[in-house]
């Protein structure tokens, strides 16, 4: 992996935003559109036809189309009309010696299509990068926004498309595809949607198609010739997801989803297919991560899209129900990470000057945004459902698919159905989350400890400042047994507690899973390996213990950043030496306290450390941990242990594509635990 990897990563993020709903001009109802388009790439030029059959009593027509094109002629039922077509818009009155049935309009058209596409794709901060047409050697993408068809206000009842082009070039567009054929030196395929959603896209190129039928959905992919090896994967991994979605929503509501290579490196995802650029197709962890978010929004977005009126909740739903939800049915620590993760980017990105609230969010345009419509919203949908458990929780998402398909949803849609599945009026819980800005500062306070006969009592306040949410808090208490966990109903201000255990109690933190929306205070956002590259003084400590060679352990500070930190000897770590600076041992110190206590779970032993009861021993293993600087809440240190001066040159290089985390081991030439330690200092957190 590199940057440009986790750049494309995020650039897939931010682009993975579905089109959404408009009704800007108000015209009768459509009962159908016929549309057929003939692409010249080496002109960039659309020739196309298009009927639009509308329901009776119609006085005049207005559709839109690219303001740059030529409109060849418009009939009404069969004879020449006249028209105006300004600014992109084409006007058009009826005769009414068209009398009182259905009427029908036929344009004909020809329109050049080449925006300039991008220098630095990268870069970008939009989903097409600026483009919205563009017919060309290299592909063709036409979106909704592009006007390659005349489009009606509201969506026709019933629409195909017809698409031709030149033999070897393959187009797709939404619906299910009736028909493919090469004949006379061009290809043909048409499309059919029984239950038209929104406007059309259509993409062409010279694909390589695979396809197959997995309970009664076709599943295509598009591919260019240098990915069409990757078919298969991508195959068998959307007739896995669209399984494991239909289980918890209903039926998936689409003819057919197609995966779609794109020139441009976007991750876009459409009505009954998904558009993914070349190099990210390419990328091995897409399939799982990406993918499934795609795959999901085929429900939450595409057939059920998203009325804006109250914030768009799509991201947010569907960030929790593929994003979240796979690596929370992988394991709960995946879980937790990837909430606390949250947790994390909220707080370092959120600042009152760029905060909303999430009635506010209308789609991602920097990392704030992203923050608050994808995690906050998702952490939101997670307290619901920790609320109301599961069977309520994806129950009232089943009933919303019986409803709302191929409508729009709000979020009072989920507030109404959330309370009906669970029997409880959730609407003022709802209210808080999704009307103010920044969310619950949560404290312990006055914490103590008293034995009571052969049983320990704690007692304390959970102090929360205003404004004041209501919400479910765990606390847990770690003792010299079972820890003992207490769900605490917080409200005011100051809600008090008492907790009892019949072994000696240790520590006690409040909200350790990270199961609710909070703001971090400083103190209790996780040190990462990210922390040790931030770092403005870093401090490289070769202890005796250490098994790495010094080269190797520059090496690690050069791939980490920190290439001009300095390295000493443990017995030249002086009291300013330790003070002034964020601290990387490599090996254990004879001075222990210069570690922070390892966090549970982890532990070292001569010449070997277990995790999780996972036990790694000599020559094979490496274990990096940062954690708080035992001297200073401002400052990191971290453990760089390798089990032989191989393990060291083997996976000291990898340590740094693990940034969000601060407890990574690597054992047989791979990652084996990667987590995110919660502080135990802190507000949140008291140790006996
Ligand atoms: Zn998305």
């Amino acid at each position: 992996m590199s940057h440009i990897v986790a750049r494309v990563v995020f650039a897939l993020s931010v682009f993975c935003q579905v089109s959404s709903a408009s009704a800007e001009w108000q015209q009768p109802s459509v009962e159908r559109q016929e549309i057929a388009v003939t692409l010249l790439p080496s002109d960039h030029l659309l020739i196309g036809e298009s009927t639009i059959t509308f329901a009776a009593d119609l006085h005049r027509v207005i559709l839109k189309l690219s303001p740059t094109a030529h409109i060849e002629s418009v009939s009404t039922s069969g004879a020449k009309s006249p028209f105006t077509f300004a600014d992109g818009t084409l006007s058009l009155d009826i005769p009414s010696s068209a009398g009182p049935g259905a009427i029908s309009v036929t344009v004909a058209y020809r329109a050049v299509f080449n925006d300039p596409l991008p220098q630095h794709p990268g870069s970008s901060e939009y989903p097409t990068y600026g483009v919205n047409g563009s017919i060309s050697t290299l592909g063709t993408f036409l979106g909704e926004g592009a006007g390659w068809y005349p489009a009606t206000s509201g969506t026709p009842r019933h629409r195909t498309v017809r698409i031709t082009a030149p033999a070897g070039i393959e187009a797709l567009t939404a619906g299910r595809r009736v028909s493919r054929v090469t004949v006379g030196g061009f290809s043909h395929s048409s499309w059919e949607e029984s239950r038209p959603v929104g406007g059309l896209t259509l993409c062409a190129g010279p694909y390589r198609i695979e396809e197959r039928r997995v309970a009664g959905v076709d599943l295509y992919t598009y591919f260019y010739p240098d990915n069409a090896s990757l078919s298969s994967r991508y195959l068998a991994a959307a007739a896995r997801y669209i399984a494991l979605y239909s289980d918890l929503f209903g039926p998936y509501p689409f003819e057919k989803f197609a995966v779609v290579e794109n020139f441009l490196p976007t991750g876009y995802g459409f009505p009954s297919f998904t558009l993914l650029g070349s190099s990210i197709i390419r990328l091995p962890f897409i399939i799982d991560t990406s993918f499934p978010h795609e795959i999901a929004h085929s429900w939450w977005g595409n057939a059920i899209q998203v009325d804006q009126s109250e914030g768009n909740w799509s991201e947010a739903l569907v960030t929790y129900l593929a994003d979240y939800l796979l690596k929370e049915r992988r394991s709960s620590a995946e879980g937790r990470d990837y909430r606390m993760q949250i947790l994390t980017d909220y707080a370092g990105l959120v600042t009152p000057d760029n905060d909303f609230p999430l009635s506010g969010f209308i789609s991602r345009i920097d990392p704030a945004s992203r923050a608050i419509g994808y995690g906050k919203g998702a952490m939101i949908f997670h307290m619901i459902r920790s609320e109301i458990g599961d069977r309520a929780f994806f129950g009232a998402l089943r009933e919303i698919c019986r409803e709302r398909l191929y409508r729009s949803a709000s979020w009072s849609d989920f507030v109404r159905a959330f309370s009906r599945s669970s029997g409880r009026d959730l609407s003022s819980f709802m209210k808080q989350w999704l009307t103010r800005t920044g969310g619950p500062r949560l404290a312990l306070s006055k914490v103590t400890r008293r034995r009571e006969g052969p049983d320990w009592t704690v007692s304390g306040t959970v102090m929360q400042s205003p404004p004041l949410y209501a919400l479910l808090l765990q606390l847990r208490l770690e003792t010299d047994g079972q820890p003992v966990r207490e769900l605490l109903q917080v409200t005011g201000g100051m809600t008090a507690f008492t907790i009892s255990s019949p072994s000696e109690p240790r520590q006690l933190s409040l909200d350790p899973d990270s199961e609710v929306f909070r703001v971090l205070a400083k103190d209790e956002i996780p040190v990462t390996v990210n922390s040790i590259k931030a770092s403005k003084q870093l401090l490289g400590v070769m202890t005796e213990e250490c098994q790495a060679r010094v080269e190797t352990f520059r090496l690690l500070l050069e791939s980490l950043g920190q290439g001009r930190a300095a390295v000493i000897g443990e017995d030249q770590l002086d009291a300013t030496r330790i003070q002034g600076h964020d601290l990387l041992f490599c090996g254990v110190p004879k001075q222990r306290s210069l570690l922070p206590r390892l966090p549970a779970g982890i532990a070292l032993h001569g010449k070997e450390f277990s995790v999780q009861d996972d036990v790694m021993k000599a020559p094979d293993g490496l274990l990096f941990l940062v954690q708080q600087h035992p001297a200073s809440s401002e400052r990191v240190a971290a453990l760089f242990q390798p089990l032989s001066e191989a393990a060291a040159e083997q996976y000291a290089p990898k340590i740094t594509h693990y940034g969000k985390y601060g407890s990574l081991t690597f054992t047989r030439g791979a990652i084996r635990h990667k987590s995110t330690i919660m502080p135990t200092a802190g507000a949140t957190s008291v140790r006996f």
